[in-house]
This record gives structure tokens, sequence and C-alpha cells, in this order.
């Protein structure tokens, strides 16, 4: 049965930026299958109708870059150097993390994204078969990727094979969950690693995410090591010659990002937890001033400490301004691409971040009657500067409503609170 949404704004993100008054969405099964303005007459058959007088529907955000079940060290092992609070605190927690804590920590994550708007993630952590069965039964589109760090790379590329076959064949068959293959990072991985796991993506068709250029001392190991930098040494590994998603490229020379430009990368910028970890400020104006492929990520909770997009795309803008020392910086409606049609075409997704017909019906519904709506003379510059993702009322991902005027349909988010709090109390 098809669905209506009628007496809507809509913010489409398509090329030409459109904004239609009072329009109509009408999905069919997974995707919009008319969107115009007035009213809509066009389908046969009976639909379900969402009122959206006084909302605006924007399409689903896109979190470019996460490590979802790290949900459960939110604020764990606060205010610490970065290595310091890395070997003390997160890995020897991390290490004790068992599927089940991935299983909760995976929910509360999907939960806090649903709740503000994001409806795609691209993930990196650990038993992903456990965040798959979460995205699948939460109804969240989701890129999985197991980390391949360190000496057991081997095995680690196995498993993400697995993982991948599972995803794509009779396992799963999933409509809304991909994989990648994850190489941890250019210093936490051999060269011939590197190597194989680029060669590896090539004869499978799969992508990489990975964590780039993330901070200074990152550099010194690569330049002591190798004599180059982290993207020099990724092209010459054959990391590049797949699609790419490259989390962070905080530190970046103009040759690193010719090599981005050329080889057609695309990047993650997570500003909050830059900021939070110290890591540097990325150079976004010029990266996307090159015509790179540029979106927004949170990273994981316990650098960020949440989940909340509205956040990132307002932190991100402001701390562009500041540092080229030019308000006219990423303005709101670059900042919004980022989050939906550019996070799209960084997890190589063809047809979604855009509100259009023919694209994955993933809309949020934002509520006008808020004080972060009103007045409203630029709607790019009210959803990226003013709202802080409280406005979010409704949330359709892949055709199905799964929160409407506030309330999960399906998911029952206290139980899910108190299952989270349990576990980290027994973890600590
Ligand atoms: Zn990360």
């Amino acid at each position: 049965m098809g669905l209506l949404i009628k007496n809507v704004t809509i913010v489409t993100m398509d090329e030409d930026m459109d904004i239609i008054d009072e329009g109509y969405i009408y999905i069919m099964e997974d995707k919009i299958q008319y969107i115009g303005k007035g009213e809509f007459s066009g389908a046969e058959e009976s639909y379900d109708i969402i009122d959206g007088k006084g909302y605006c529907a924007i399409p689903g955000l896109i979190n470019g870059h996460t490590h979802a079940a790290m949900t459960l060290l939110r604020g764990y092992g606060e205010g610490l150097p970065l290595m310091r609070w890395l070997n003390e605190k997160i890995w020897p927690m991390e290490s004790k993390f068992r599927e089940e804590h991935i299983s909760v920590g995976a929910k509360l994550a999907c939960l806090e994204m649903l709740r503000t708007g994001t409806t795609t993630f691209n993930d990196m952590y650990f038993f992903q078969d456990e965040v798959l069965k979460v995205a699948e039964e939460f109804n969240v589109r989701a890129v999985l990727g197991l980390p391949i760090i360190g000496e057991g790379w081997q095995e680690q590329l196995k498993a993400a094979l697995r993982l991948n076959s599972n995803i794509r064949g009779k396992v799963s068959n999933s409509k809304i969950v991909k994989t990648m293959l994850a190489p941890h990072s250019p210093y936490t991985l051999s060269y011939d690693a590197l190597k194989e796991i680029g060669a590896c993506a090539n004869d499978e068709n799969m992508g990489i995410h990975i964590h780039v250029s993330e901070t200074q001392d990152e550099l010194e190991i690569i330049k002591e090591k190798y004599n180059k930098t982290s993207c020099e040494l990724l092209y010459e590994a054959g990391i590049f010659d797949n699609r790419v998603v490259a989390a962070h490229c905080v530190h970046l020379t103009d040759g690193d990002m010719d090599i981005l430009k050329a080889k057609e990368v695309s990047t993650v910028y997570n500003p909050q937890s830059n900021m939070k970890l110290a890591s540097g400020v990325p150079r976004i104006v010029e990266l996307l001033g090159k015509g790179i492929n540029v979106c927004f990520g949170t990273d994981g909770t316990s650098s960020n400490n949440n989940l909340n997009m509205f956040e990132e795309m307002e932190t991100g803008s402001l701390l562009q301004k500041l540092w080229y020392k030019d308000p006219t910086k990423l303005d709101g409606k670059t900042v919004l691409s980022m989050a939906t049609a550019k996070g799209a075409k960084a997890l190589n997704y063809e047809n979604l971040g855009v509100l259009k017909e023919g694209y994955l019906a993933d809309i949020v519904l934002l509520n006008l009657n808020k004080y972060s709506f009103t007045p409203l003379h630029d709607i790019y510059s009210n959803i990226v500067f003013s709202a802080n993702g409280s406005e979010v009322e409704t949330v359709i991902v892949n055709g199905k409503v799964v929160m409407e005027k506030g309330e999960f349909k399906e998911l029952d988010e206290e139980k899910i609170l108190h299952d989270c709090n349990k576990l980290c109390q027994r973890l600590i």
C-alpha cells in the first residue's frame, strides 16, 4: 500500500535546490513515486496519509563515519589526552565487549540516530553480525565495516568477506544493509596488508572505509616509516584504486588533495570529534573547492559525545568560518547537502539523499512550529544553525514509517535505555 505525505514543505536537496511549498510526496514500497506541488491525485490504489501541514520534509541525514556501538562508552574516561585515553580507558574496555554489548550499543545508537533524523550510517566496529541484526530490526540503513587492524589482518579480512557474502547472498539478502572493507588506518596495518586489502576490494567490487590523516602523530609515524604522507602511501598501496570513504583527512598537503581528487576519494568531516580530541581543523572549504566530495560524520560517541548530525552540521560550519576568518564559508545549503546528497554519494548510493521521484524513501519531517523555525527567513539556516534535532518528529526509512509524531512505531525506547544502563554497570 502507498503512503502520501500531503501539505508539506519539501526541501528536496536536488541539483536545483528546489523547495516546494504545500507539496506532496507519494511513496510506493521503498521509493518516492511522485513528488510535486499542490493536491495529489495520481494513485489508483488506496493509501495511508500523513498530514504534513506545519512540517518540512528533508532527506534522512547520512552519518558518513561512526562506530555505533561505542555509545556504551559515552562519557567514559573523559578529559584524558588521546593516547592515555585510548590505552588506559577505551581499548581495555573494548576488549571486554562481546556480542551482547555490541547488540545493545547498536540499539542505543540506532534509537539516537533515528530520533535526531539520521537514517543511514557508515559503521566501523567489531561483531558486525550483531549490528546487521539491529539495523534490520530497527529499519535503519547501514553500511557495515568490520575493522581490519594489526597483526591478525588476514583472518579479519576473511571475516569481512564472509560478512559481505552473507549480506549480499542468501543468508540475509538485506535491502537496507551493505558492507565495505574497513582497514582501520595506514598506521595500524602493514604495507602488505594495505596492498592485499586494496586488491581484494577491487576483486570483490567493495568500497573501502578507512581513517586517513587524523592526527599529527599519524603523519609522523608514516613519515618515519615510509617517508611519505598517509595519502601518498594509500595511493601507492592501491587502496585508492577503489571507491574510498576517507574519514577525517585533517592533515593534508596540497599534493594529498590532488591525489584525493584524482582518485575520486570521498572524505568525511567529523568536526566535533576533531575538536574534542584536539586533532586539528581539516581544510574543508579547500577540499570542496577542488571538487572533492565531502560528507559529515559524528565519529564514535566516546569522542563526540553523541550521534546528533544537527550538532555536527552547525559545529562544522562554525569551525570553518572561524578557521578561514570568513563568515561566507560553508553556508547552510552547502552544509545540508554534505549531510544528505554528498553523504549518499560517498557511500555509493545512486538514488539516496535527495527527495526526488525514483529515489529511496528515507524522509524526515521536522516540526516547523518550534522556536528554531520561527521566523522562517531561510530554511537552510534554520535547519543548520537553529535546529538541534528535537524538531524531528516523523522518520521514514526505505518507505517504512519508523517514528511518527515523536513516537517509535515498534521500538521500545525505555527498555533499550534500561538494558544499556544495566549492561554498562556490569561492565565497569
Ligand atoms: Zn573513527
